[in-house]
């Protein structure tokens, strides 16, 4: 691997400072999604592994809470000074075990990175308040305190900012960290982990455990009632699961799941701006990603214009190997996810769908999808109410503002959501009518680390990034002071 800093790459949890091969030797392979080839064997963290790492980043929060904001702060800008010092290796990594294009790869480090100044910089700012008391006697007072050991599982699209975005508020509100990456990329948080080391964590206040049985080490950070939050990003199916787990030890939990993005481009908005918004939102990370647009609803004046100019440009994206100039398009993760795909592609086709551009995958063995555009896309398709999770882009034709919106809400999900237009009161009154937690108007992208990332419906709940982000890790106290005479 061609890394100028070779410490980086790691394939052993890291549990209190110490990287620990697994008790019995197991280990599972990390492939590279491009060339198929094994990256990497990782050891296979025990359950009596994970429980360890709890219970020591139970021992790390009695101590790094006591540290001042000041000196948590400092220590998380210098695990951000060196993710940017050595951003082109991470990037490197993380090219190699998930496919994004390493532009895009460079884009996530910084971006995950940013997450980290960020709430290095709000550790500092973790205020209370004083309430006027409700007796001439009493005085209020409220403070916030880190709510404890805190449990992230995270997925494979975002392999390094998913980490990143829940660690940095954990760890500037005070808490200690357990987390169990995706097993499919594994190397990115065990890069973070080396860095973190580097950075002057004390030893359990981050721990990483990596293994290919999620579900085991799912169950073992719910049941736990040392961990008090969990914070998961990734599929529906999952995070309910994970949600019912909780239960039992009523844990404060926070979930971004999955979305169904509607992208809508009313007949008064710019088509250009609008067709590139489209592009940007729908085919970033080869479509992987829980707010690409899934579905792009246009209005029927200019929906042939539209389809035109987008499939143009769709088709002229170069797909390949994230590692050579150019790419903007790399491998969807896993063969199952490529069948999903053209599952959901042929049922559109049967459907009376009709493929613009695109619509397989280039080779038999390869799992690189064809950017796809498909055009009289109808709400009885697959592609209208689930998540693609792929570079497909269903286009259906709307009349009216009211059938829009109607049309947008009706999913479960309610994540992010798009639209482009020029009418101010429409811009309102469509910006109040989605049932999401984001809405991009007039852009087709949205995510940063100062506005809050989050969903509603069976989309989750929480907040990551912003001045609201740090308010999943802690928890709020009032002390009312009697006898104030
Ligand atoms: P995706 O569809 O994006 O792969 P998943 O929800 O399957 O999303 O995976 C997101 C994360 O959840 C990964 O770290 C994965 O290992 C983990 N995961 C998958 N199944 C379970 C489970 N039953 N319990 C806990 N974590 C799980």
């Amino acid at each position: 691997m061609n890394l100028s800093n070779i410490n980086l790459l790691k394939t052993d949890s890291y549990i209190n400072g110490e990287w620990v091969k697994s008790p019995d030797q197991k280990t599972f392979n990390v492939i590279n999604p491009f060339t198929n080839e094994e990256i990497a064997r990782v050891s296979e963290a025990s359950k009596s592994q994970v429980e360890e790492a709890i219970k020591h980043a139970e021992d790390a929060f009695k101590i790094w809470r006591k540290f001042t904001a000041g000196k948590r702060s400092r220590i998380l800008k210098k695990w951000y000074k060196l993710q940017l010092d050595n951003a082109q290796d991470l990037a490197h990594i993380l090219t190699i075990e998930q496919g994004k294009p390493l532009n895009e790869a460079l884009g996530e480090i910084k971006y995950g990175a940013s997450f980290v100044e960020w709430f290095a910089e709000e550790a500092k700012r973790n205020y209370g308040d004083t309430i006027p008391g409700h007796a001439r006697d009493k005085r209020i007072v409220t403070i916030k305190q880190p709510i404890g050991v805190v449990g992230a599982i995270t997925p494979w699209n975002f392999p390094s900012a998913m980490i990143t975005r829940k660690v940095a508020p954990a760890l500037a509100a005070g808490c200690t960290v357990v987390i169990k990456p995706s097993e499919l990329t594994p190397l990115s948080a065990l890069a973070l982990a080396q860095l973190a080391e580097e950075a002057g964590f004390p030893p359990g206040v981050i721990n990483v455990v990596v293994s290919s049985n999620a579900a085991e080490v799912g169950e073992t950070l719910c049941a736990s009632s040392t961990v008090r939050k969990l914070s998961f990003t990734g599929s529906t199916r999952v995070g309910k699961i994970l949600l019912k787990q909780c239960a039992d030890t009523v844990k404060k939990v926070s979930l971004e799941l999955g979305g169904n993005a509607p992208f809508i481009v009313f007949d008064d908005a710019d088509l250009d701006k609008a067709v590139e918004g489209a592009v940007a939102s729908k085919y970033r990370n080869a479509g992987q990603t829980c707010i690409c647009s899934n579905r792009i609803f246009v209005q029927e004046k200019i929906y042939e214009d539209f389809l035109e100019k987008y499939t143009a440009a769709v088709a002229k994206q170069k797909t390949g190997n994230g590692l050579h100039d150019g790419t903007v398009i790399g491998p969807m993760i896993q063969e199952k996810a490529v069948q999903f795909v053209e599952d959901i592609v042929q049922d559109a086709q049967s459907k009376g769908g009709v493929i613009l551009t695109g619509g397989q995958r280039q080779s038999a063995d390869s799992l690189m999808f064809e950017p796809t555009v498909i055009a009289n896309a109808t709400t009885d398709m697959k592609v209208f109410s689930n998540e693609i999770f792929g570079p497909v882009a269903p286009v259906f034709k709307f009349e009216t503002e009211a059938e829009v919106i109607a049309l947008a809400n009706d999913t479960p999900y309610g994540l992010a959501s798009y639209f482009y237009g020029r009418d101010y009161a429409r811009i309102w009154r469509v910006a109040e009518a989605l049932e999401y937690g984001m809405v991009g108007i007039n852009t087709g992208m949205i995510s940063t680390t100062v506005a809050p990332f989050g969903g509603i419906k069976e989309s989750g709940f929480g907040r990551e990034g912003s001045k609201y982000g740090m308010d999943d890790y802690l928890e709020i106290k009032y002390m009312c002071w009697g006898g104030v005479e």
